[in-house]
């Protein structure tokens, strides 16, 4: 029998419950800190922020939540989301390794955000919540949170990195078309925003600037919350229904990953498919490597510091213990621009801590040329971020090549890259260059990370 290609669930084999990883963690993850007196936050100082639900979920211990049935209904757009054999691309690299791959592009939005937007937003709405606001790189997450609040009746407000908001009108579109609002960052919305104007007109804004325009409006006007695409665990925690599906689908086929490899901007991708993983492995059940990729012009985990730091530039939210380059760090405009945050899941950054997984980092013109050899072979054009995770299992099956080992290898295709053609023309044009992050720009940045044991 010739091995399957698409290995699928049906929607009654869904799962109805998230993972959450913290119940099985040998040390537990340092708590987040109020910002102003440096004791462990309390529910309280996140009540301006999120809504119960989700501040519960973002403290809690409990092994596995239910997901509610209003949003497995709307997951039931897309999900159960399909385990692709990469045959093709074996093929192409002569490799004896099996590669697989989970593919998060079938979403409305494109990508696995969707995952937590939509119970995010439906929480908010339980609780009598009419506006969000957020803030967007590259599009996909405000994207997704937009599509969300249109599921359930809720206004959506976007704050986009200036460069992005420039550079990718097409995702701009995509949110208006789903009845978002949507401001360049730095913005004349907020304080904040004015004053980085009045030193720059032009600024280009990053993630940690557009995250706390976002928060502010959401501070200031009691009817709205604030929602977030990665780094927080309740974010982590929506999305583990990727793993979920991946480990049935895997046992479908008797197939155990030998390595796991998954990129990382916030974390959410790599922790919604490793996580699972990671449960099986402290069981024993398997044991297979567990790798996150960044790119090298943002390598958190590979350059940055286990530090309390704020998670936005104004220093609004509460301090999380994770791997950073420094809240006021703005990386180089690379092409993934959902890999360009400063900090990282403190989840993922815990679990690096403790050893449970491994960190490398990939220059992006090895990641576009892995794209075109997947694109070429599997037929699906990748998003920027997940070509890190493409060109770190590339690498795997190569290095089985020479040596004969028949390795299973699992990874993440976490989005399409149909907004991002204009970064494949740039590569093609032989215009893409490496940027390598200098020793002394980290250490600027650093300087302004607060000084907490
Ligand atoms: C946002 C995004 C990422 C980065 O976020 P994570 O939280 O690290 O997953 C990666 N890939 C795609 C397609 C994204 O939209």
């Amino acid at each position: 029998m010739t091995e399957l290609t698409k290995i699928l669930l049906d929607e009654t084999e869904m799962p109805t419950q998230w993972y959450n990883i913290v119940a099985d963690l040998p040390v537990p993850p340092p708590p987040p800190l109020h910002p102003g007196t440096h004791q462990p936050a309390t529910a309280e100082d996140f009540g301006a922020l999120f809504p119960q639900a989700l501040i519960e979920q973002e403290m809690s211990q409990e092994r596995y939540i239910d997901i509610p049935g209003d949003v497995l209904d709307v997951y039931r757009l897309w999900r159960p989301s399909p385990l692709f054999r990469a045959h093709r691309l074996e093929k192409l690299l002569d490799t004896p390794a099996k590669i697989y791959y989970k593919y998060e592009g079938v979403s409305p939005a494109g990508s696995h955000k969707p995952n937590t937007a939509v119970p995010q937003v439906w929480y908010n709405a339980q609780e009598g919540i009419l506006k969000l606001t957020t803030e967007t790189g590259a599009g996909q997450w405000g994207s997704s949170l937009a599509f969300a609040c249109a599921q359930f009746g809720l206004e959506c407000e976007i704050w986009q990195v200036a460069a992005s908001y420039k550079a990718k009108p097409h995702r701009r579109t995509m949110m208006e078309v789903w009845g978002g609002k949507v401001y360049p960052s730095p913005s004349n919305e907020t304080e904040f925003g004015r004053s980085l104007l009045a030193q720059d007109s032009d600024h280009p804004g990053s993630l940690g600037i557009a995250i706390s325009e976002a928060v502010s409006k959401a501070i200031e006007n009691p009817g709205t919350r604030y929602a977030l695409g990665s780094v927080l665990n309740h974010v982590l925690l929506h999305q583990t229904i990727i793993g979920e599906e991946a480990l049935l689908q895997m046992a479908k086929v008797g197939a155990v990953p030998d390595v796991l490899v998954g990129c990382t901007g916030g974390g959410s991708n790599f922790g919604g498919l490793a996580f699972p993983f990671l449960r099986e492995k402290l069981k024993g059940n398997m044991d297979p490597v567990i790798r996150c990729v960044e790119p090298t012009a943002c390598p958190t985990l590979t350059k940055g510091q286990f530090r309390y730091d704020f998670g936005d530039t104004a220093g609004l939210t509460p301090l999380m213990k994770m791997h950073t380059l420094g809240a006021s760090f703005i990386p180089e405009p690379i092409h993934a621009g959902g890999l360009r945050y400063h900090g990282m899941a403190p989840l993922v950054s815990h679990v690096y801590d403790l050893g449970l997984v491994d960190a490398i980092a990939i220059p992006q013109t090895e990641c576009f040329a892995a794209a075109l050899q997947f694109a070429r072979s599997e037929g699906i054009v990748p998003a920027p971020e997940p070509t890190h995770a493409l060109a770190a299992a590339i690498r795997e099956a190569l290095a089985c090549k020479e040596s004969g080992e028949e390795k299973t290898i699992l990874t993440a295709l976490c989005g399409h890259g149909h907004l991002d053609l204009a970064s494949y023309d740039k590569y093609m044009a032989g215009e893409m260059v490496d940027l390598d992050l200098p020793d002394n720009v980290i250490q600027a940045a650093m300087e302004g990370v607060p000084n907490i044991a």
